[in-house]
């Protein structure tokens, strides 16, 4: 199976990957069902100003919930449903269920912005942009309330058609974040041409931050370039609170990581954000 010409290079992404065996070809069939009949569902992790303590976003993080084998974390079907094309129809559910989450909030949200993975192959088709702005207007939602987190290797499955469509909404108000940033091998020249927002730092880096000098000047150094180009910078993974006094004398904008929340349902989210809207780096928790 290929998605597109060779051209693309999706075909050299597609060769890093495990090849099909008949336990993903199973799977591969439930999700197709999985994703229409509702057993898919998004967690929320909320994202805070490292200043202020204030809640600014919230990032949703597809799960399956599998009739027999429970609840199953992306990395289990994600790969897959990359290989297959669902993908698609995936990030399609996950984009308006996002944005429906939205309205469904309303209120206590009103200044969040909602943050949605996507994957290469989203980003190696053209129609991906017409794709997020129908999803916007369907939700009635406006575009500056949409981050797109989008990994280096995301954009090297097809460099040109991903600068094109995040040009596109960016020139709508989509915001950008390139995820898992220093992971990847996205050179600094194609990074410093796409229109980016956000630079979330791999959480490889942020967690050991304390206990590693190079991981610290990583992260000082990626601070800098993102001001420097400027972007927020977020650090992702910080789970203690001396990550969090380390990361705000670096000046580092934004945190994630479980010393703050862990990715939860829904309804756990808006009880969490009416205990800790304003303080969620010092409550205790
Ligand atoms: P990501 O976008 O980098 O998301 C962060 C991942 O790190 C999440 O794992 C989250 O639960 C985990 N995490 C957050 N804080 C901490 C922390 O303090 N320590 C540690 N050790 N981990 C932390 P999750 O939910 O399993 O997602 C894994 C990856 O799957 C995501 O990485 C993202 O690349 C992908 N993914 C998740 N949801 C979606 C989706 O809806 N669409 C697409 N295309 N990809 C998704
Ligand atoms: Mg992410
Ligand atoms: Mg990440
Ligand atoms: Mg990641």
């Amino acid at each position: 199976y290929q998605a597109k010409g060779s051209r693309s290079g999706i075909a050299r992404y597609d060769a890093c990957r495990d090849t099909f065996d008949v336990g993903k070809l199973a799977l591969v069939g439930e999700l197709r069902r999985a994703i229409e009949s509702g057993e898919l569902e998004l967690h929320y992790q909320p994202k805070a100003e490292l200043r202020t303590g204030r809640l600014c976003a919230v990032e949703a993080l597809v799960r399956w919930r599998h009739p027999r084998r429970g609840v199953l974390p992306p990395d289990a079907f994600l790969p897959a449903a990359e290989q297959t094309g669902l993908i698609d129809p995936l990030t399609r559910w996950v984009l308006a269920a996002a944005l429906a989450q939205i309205t469904v909030w309303a209120g206590a949200f009103d200044d969040l912005t909602m943050a949605v993975n996507v994957s290469a192959r989203n980003l190696a088709r053209p129609d991906f942009a017409d794709a997020v702005l129908a999803a916007l207007s369907d939700a009635g939602i406006a575009p500056g309330r949409l981050t797109l987190e989008i990994t280096e290797t995301a954009l090297l499955a097809d460099p040109e058609v991903a600068a094109d469509v995040l040009a596109r909404l960016s020139a709508t108000g989509v915001r950008v974040s390139i995820d898992d940033f220093g992971q990847g091998q996205t050179s600094l020249g194609y990074l410093s041409r796409l229109p980016l927002h956000e630079l979330k730092i791999d959480r490889s880096f942020v967690t050991d931050l304390a206990d590693n000098p190079a991981h610290a000047a990583i992260v000082r150094s990626v601070v800098d370039l993102g001001h420097n180009l400027g972007l927020q910078v977020v650090a992702e993974g910080v789970e203690s609170r001396e990550t969090v006094e380390l990361l705000t004398a670096t000046g580092c904008d934004i945190a994630q990581g479980f010393l703050l929340a862990r990715p939860m349902p829904p309804g756990d989210l808006a009880d969490w954000v009416a205990a800790h809207r304003t303080d969620v780096l010092t409550a205790d928790r």
